[in-house]
């Protein structure tokens, strides 16, 4: 059950943007900070190439993981479990800074600028939970795959639910499910039968290849009961590490690459589509059959669902197309 208002799109989609820093391989390339953050006001613009952006929020290169969750991501947790459901995305070009921002390190190493959103809002649910005095029963179950070229890859070893009690349970699901992912491509290059560093070299490489061609989901879905009134709450956070965004180039594409570009292109811009409609308040037709991703999101985008888009970028020269189209989609969303 979810609750009885009707949000007003202002307050249920959110879009903040992130900067990461300038890397090595990018500055040994003598590639330029191409991005200026404007001084003063509330840290929600940004200009590139002599045009500003406006979002609710923007990070600059600096932002710690704690600044990016507690400004970004962690309101999102009692709406959760206060039965709403939710979805955050990390949209951007591959290596803008998605995975560090969703998931950095799960567990604490010590050093607090590693934990990224997931690993935060998973910690959060769960002493929100231990610190309840009300009788509540609580069962909280987790979910992950993947989509890509459109079709759905369960991660959990076929057990599309997994209940779970203690933020570590989480964190296994996510280690296997992040192993599953690392096993499909290994069976794909097997027949190669490469031996050693090379094969070692390869199969890191096309993991990573993989793992920017397909979305990646993770589900939370938090169901209460009051044992004193029976009264049921039910919240599910879907939390999406989307594929790269970046653009193949027409004449450089062929087969399967230029396949798995096409869908990603598609799925992208059904999920820009049904932010749009959204946003714009058009509640006749939001067009979320468009694609597997947004179908499957439909129950969580929208209605009394919370957004929170995270728009990643990268700040050099050399990525100013990618970001300058980075921060058109997310510019369209608000
Ligand atoms: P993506 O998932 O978008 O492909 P990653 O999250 O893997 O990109 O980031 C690429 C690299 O940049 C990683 O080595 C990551 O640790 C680093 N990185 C990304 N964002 C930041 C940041 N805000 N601060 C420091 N390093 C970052
Ligand atoms: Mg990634």
């Amino acid at each position: 059950m979810s609750g009885e208002r009707e949000l007003p799109a202002e307050d249920s989609i959110k879009v903040v943007c992130r900067f990461r820093p300038l890397n090595d391989s990018e500055e040994k390339a003598g590639s330029k900070f191409v991005v200026k953050f404007p001084q003063g006001g509330d840290d929600n613009c940004i200009s590139i190439a002599g045009k500003v952006y406006l979002f609710d929020k923007v990070f600059k290169p600096n932002a710690s993981q704690e600044k990016v969750y507690n400004e970004a991501a962690k309101s999102i947790v009692t709406d959760v479990l206060s039965g709403f459901n939710g979805t955050i995305f990390a949209y951007g070009q591959t290596s803008s800074g998605k995975t560090h921002t969703m998931e950095g390190v799960l567990v604490f190493t010590g050093d607090p600028q590693k934990q990224g959103i997931i690993p935060r809002i998973v910690n959060d649910i769960f002493n929100h939970i231990y610190a309840m005095e009300e009788n509540l029963e609580f069962h909280i179950k987790v979910s992950y795959f993947e989509i890509y070229m459109d079709k759905i890859r369960d991660l959990l070893d076929g057990a599309t639910e997994r209940f779970v009690s203690s933020p570590e349970e989480v964190f296994e699901a996510i280690e296997e499910g992040k192993s599953n992912r690392h096993i499909a491509v290994t069976s794909k290059i097997d027949s190669l039968r490469l031996i050693g560093i090379f094969l070692t070299y390869l199969i890191f490489t096309d993991m990573n290849e993989h793992s920017s061609r397909s979305h990646s989901v993770f589900l939370i879905n938090v169901k209460q009961e009051n044992l004193e009134n029976q009264k049921k709450l039910s919240g599910k956070l879907y939390l999406v590490d989307l594929a790269g965004s970046e653009k193949v180039s027409k004449t450089g594409a062929e087969g399967t690459v230029l396949d798995e570009a096409k869908n990603i292109n598609k799925s992208l811009s059904a999920l820009g589509n049904v932010i749009s409609a959204l946003a714009d308040g058009n509640k006749s037709h939001i067009p979320y059959r468009d694609s597997k991703l947004t179908r499957i999101l439909q129950e969580s985008l929208g209605g009394n669902a919370r957004t929170t888009i995270v728009i990643c970028c990268s700040p050099a020269s050399f990525n100013e197309a990618e970001t300058k189209s980075t921060l058109e989609f997310g510019k369209r969303s608000v």
